[in-house]
């Protein structure tokens, strides 16, 4: 089993689900958008975004 994972909309590269652009995991219309934290903020959704505040503010920080 490998410890990797194939998104199965990208061909060649290209997303399937976002008009054929470049993979690029986290962009908006990307399956994973919304559902994961990134490092890149614009990569994350405004619910996500809210999350990572509302963490800081438990924190603190
Ligand atoms: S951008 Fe997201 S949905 Fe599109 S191919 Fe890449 S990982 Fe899959």
């Amino acid at each position: 089993m490998s410890g990797s994972w194939g998104c199965p909309r990208e061909i060649k590269g290209l997303c399937s689900k976002v008009k054929d652009l470049p993979c690029d995991p986290g962009m908006k219309g990307c399956v994973l958008y919304g559902r994961f934290a990134f490092s890149v903020d614009e990569k994350n959704s405004p619910a996500v975004k809210r999350k990572l505040k509302d963490k800081k503010t438990e924190k603190g920080q």
